[in-house]
């Protein structure tokens, strides 16, 4: 607070940037209020040391802000870790907190972004439209191989009713599919809407696509691993959005080869964080599971761009600016992750 009445402005460092996030912010920004400090390298233990002077950091999905992280930012002063995205399994939030460091999140931006974008998946691998595209711009206009299904009618699981599951769950039922969903925390309304919460195992058996939209915590990670591959029906389609960790990749490799899984759409992969968001078309990865998995053909890997909407980044700006800003002039109303 003494910085902000002092200078009247909150200096943030800003991690992980990419140019359409500076040109938003810096859009956005009240200059009077709030100064963006920008770095394109991400947050770490030597990144760290450059927020002496900082009031605020502002980090991404792939910041990794553990214990080395966070007492580097406390040695220097920061006060707050603002993440302009809703999930904070990336934070040690209880010993930022323990260091009298508050972490702010935006818990909502676009649930229908995510959701549509797990659609999108589902349908080009079922339709096999990334393919389609190829072939016709090579005058192949053969249909061999692009053989699909109708999803009006199959059964759906979701794994996780909460923003986005539950707008995932909406779409589906308008598309006329049996929604079967797995919540701890049940929806009444979604109930009412005719979708069945049942338990996992039923999830794992009944469904032709499962969809995962729970946060990833210790009682999610792995959640997907051999055990419950070994339930579900052969062929059936994997579908996630949510984070890497909810799925245990060499499990998933193995279910590929063996056919049990018969189609698998990713938006976000366990060790994301050396490969996505970067153009490393001219370099050579060493990361042998990715690069196995997109070998697939009935494999479809997007770069966590379920959340890469106009409306979606509006919202992420708009609420992270405003986060910082109540913060800091005392109001109340500001999005602070509570463990
Ligand atoms: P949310 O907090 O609104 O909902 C999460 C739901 O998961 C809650 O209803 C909760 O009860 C449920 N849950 C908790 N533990 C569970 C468990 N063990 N099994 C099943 N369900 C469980 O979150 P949200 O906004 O809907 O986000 C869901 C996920 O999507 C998060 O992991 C988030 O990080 C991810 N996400 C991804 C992108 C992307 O671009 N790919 C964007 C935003 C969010």
């Amino acid at each position: 607070m003494d910085t902000l009445q002092q200078s009247k402005t909150v200096r943030v460092a800003f991690y992980s940037t990419k140019i359409y996030e500076k040109e938003l912010f810096d859009q956005h920004c009240p200059e009077d209020k709030v100064s963006f400090t920008y770095y394109e390298a991400s947050l770490n233990a030597q990144t760290a040391l450059f927020t002496k002077g900082f009031y605020a950091v502002c980090v991404f999905v792939n910041d990794k802000v553990g214990k080395q992280v966070i007492d580097a930012l406390h040695k220097n002063g920061v006060q707050l870790i603002v993440l302009r995205c809703a999930g904070f399994n990336n934070v040690e939030v209880a010993y930022a907190n323990e260091k009298g460091i508050k972490v702010l999140h935006v818990p909502a931006y676009s649930p229908h972004a995510v959701a549509e974008h797990t659609l999108a998946l589902i349908m080009a691998l079922n339709r096999k439209t990334h393919k389609a595209f190829n072939r016709i711009r090579e005058a192949n206009f053969a249909l061999d191989g692009l053989l699909g299904f109708d999803v009006h009618g199959t059964t759906v699981g979701v794994i996780g009713t909460g923003k986005i599951g539950m707008t995932f769950c909406r779409i589906m039922l308008g598309m006329g599919c049996e929604v079967l969903a797995y919540d701890p925390s049940p929806s009444e309304s979604l109930s009412d809407s005719g979708v069945k919460y049942v338990d996992l195992e039923n999830i794992y058996r009944k469904s032709d696509i499962i969809s995962l939209h729970c946060p990833l915590n210790p009682n999610t990670h792995h959640l997907i691993n051999d055990a419950s591959l070994s339930q579900m029906k052969d062929g059936v389609m994997l579908i996630n959005t949510s984070r890497g960790g909810l799925i245990d990749t060499k499990s998933i490799i193995k279910g590929l080869k063996s056919k049990k899984i018969g189609y698998l759409g990713l938006d976000v992969y366990e060790q994301e964080e050396h490969i996505f968001f970067k153009d490393l078309s001219d370099q050579i990865i060493d990361d042998d599971v990715i690069m196995r998995l997109i070998t697939f053909p009935n494999v479809l890997v997007t770069a966590h761009q379920a959340f890469f909407t106009e409306n979606a980044m509006g919202n992420i700006v708009m609420t992270t600016i405003e986060n910082i800003v109540n913060y800091f002039e005392g109001h109340s109303n500001f999005n602070e992750v509570r463990m």
